[in-house]
């Protein structure tokens, strides 16, 4: 048996037409068809570095403490003591090899990584020009199709491919910072989402308020014109698409070269999401919103028999404990997702009672310990600043429109989730209550609203 995951970089599930967003990707909406789609998927830590490790170590972010990017907040790599994915297939003979973009803090142990290098590519687009993220894709495309070609190994492969794309959306608003004139392209520009008008960010606690003050590429674009948001989405798209069919040569190298068999399960998913212009914020940073956290997963193959979607609550920690569960690996009692493999069957999921996500900080220049627990369709967030709490009712309000945290008629609702984020800090040893924040407030100077945004950002200060 092989197993291939695919993993993208800052793809939001809400990005997708398969979970009712604006875009298609053929490759991705292929592998949904001969498989089985996972509707409500969460990351346990909308940010690269701690939701990679998080992901391959079975564990949440704050159990393995990598909770940052680096920088001012350098993480202690993973050690043996921790459970790795690639360490527990590789041990019970599997061939483990990844390619693309690791930043995993240690998490990665067990596989035979390729190096992560880039190669320049052309593009007459001026509109989307590339970046370190487009080459580097372009290189660890070239990287897995040769081993694939030359691959003559018998064992059983586990072989991740991380792609970068459409993270070079990050770059992207770098080149168009501040007030401009877009670059025009051949294409219909992108309607806005529903929720890109923010009227109601009083009601959000602190440092969801300032996250302009933060995050350099949300301070990049507080001068935008709703024109230049909707360029934003469709400079989005075309980094996907590249991706897309980035992905697409490695499945029709991979067939062609006999490694798609039919015991051959395809995972697809992405570290976080992206806000998708939704509140008028770009990228990812402190929130936990359903754009940042909602991430595709989706199990294809020839080893998957059922079709269609599976309803129910899921996160990117039950990858592990599932790929054990496919591949008849012993389970191990470490990891804290659950093994949902009963899906690619046709079972229902399995109930997780609920999903937790979590934030703490990107480079250390400010720090938000932040909190978000989702029971059924109710899903509640808590930032220690402030002590500042959100509620959503996410079939009324999928969007995240209304906070109805201090709504009176909710009052029992947001004591049971109170409750339930209690029980879960507690249950996983989470040193939450005990965390540090750290803000200054010289970067909080102008009145609340990302367009009213001024001056430099935290890491730029
Ligand atoms: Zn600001």
């Amino acid at each position: 048996m092989n197993i291939i995951v695919f993993v993208m970089d800052q793809l939001s599930a809400l990005a997708l037409d398969l979970y009712g967003g604006p875009f298609h990707a053929p490759a991705i909406s292929s592998l949904a068809g001969n498989g089985v789609l996972v509707e409500d998927a969460y990351c346990n830590y909308p940010l690269c570095q701690p939701s990679r490790a998080s992901l391959w170590t079975g564990q949440y972010p704050h159990r393995n403490r990598v909770w940052s990017n680096g920088r001012k907040w350098p993480i202690t790599p993973i050690d043996s003591s921790f459970p790795a994915l690639g360490e527990a297939f590789a041990s019970a003979g599997w061939e483990c090899r990844h390619f693309g973009k690791k930043h995993d803090g240690g998490a990665l142990r067990g596989f035979i990584c390729s190096a992560e290098e880039k190669r320049k590519i052309g593009n007459d687009n001026d509109a989307f020009p590339y970046n370190m993220d487009t080459y580097a894709d372009a290189y660890t495309v070239d990287e897995t199709l040769s081993f694939i070609k030359k691959r003559r190994d018998e064992r059983p492969l586990l072989m991740v491919v991380d792609l970068i794309n459409p993270h070079n959306i990050c770059g992207w608003i770098g080149v168009n910072k501040g007030p401009h004139e877009d670059v025009p392209f051949d294409g219909e520009l992108p309607q806005l989402p529903v929720n890109f008008h923010f009227d109601d960010i009083a009601s959000r606690p602190l440092p969801v308020q300032y996250i302009c003050c933060s995050h350099v590429r949300q301070g990049q674009v507080s001068a935008w014109t709703e024109e230049n948001y909707r360029h934003y989405l469709a400079a989005y798209n075309y980094y996907l698409q590249r991706a897309d069919s980035d992905m697409k040569r490695v499945l029709d190298e991979a067939a062609s070269a006999g490694l798609i068999d039919d015991e051959t399960l395809i995972v697809f998913t992405s570290d976080h999401g992206d806000n998708l212009t939704s509140r008028g914020a770009v990228t990812k940073q402190v929130s936990l919103y359903e754009e940042v956290t909602r991430v595709p997963l989706i199990f294809s193959g020839p080893a998957v028999k059922a079709r269609g979607s599976a309803e129910g609550l899921a996160s990117l920690l039950d990858l592990f404990p599932t790929l054990l569960g496919v591949a008849g690996l012993e389970p191990d009692e470490r990891l804290d997702g659950m093994d949902i493999s009963g899906i690619l069957d046709g079972s229902a999921m399995p109930e997780h009672g609920y999903v937790a996500s979590e934030w703490f900080t990107e480079w250390g220049y400010t720090i938000s310990p932040g909190r978000m627990i989702r029971i059924g369709h109710y899903k509640y967030m808590h930032y220690l600043e402030g002590d500042g709490e959100e509620l959503y009712d996410l079939e009324k309000d999928p969007r995240e429109m209304k906070n109805l945290a201090k709504d009176p008629s909710y009052s029992a609702v947001i004591e049971e989730m109170r409750t339930a984020l209690e029980r879960h800090i507690d249950r996983s040893a989470d040193p939450y209550h005990s965390l540090e924040v750290k803000v200054d407030k010289r970067w909080r100077s102008h009145p609340v609203g990302y367009h009213r945004h001024e001056g430099p950002t935290a890491p730029e200060v």
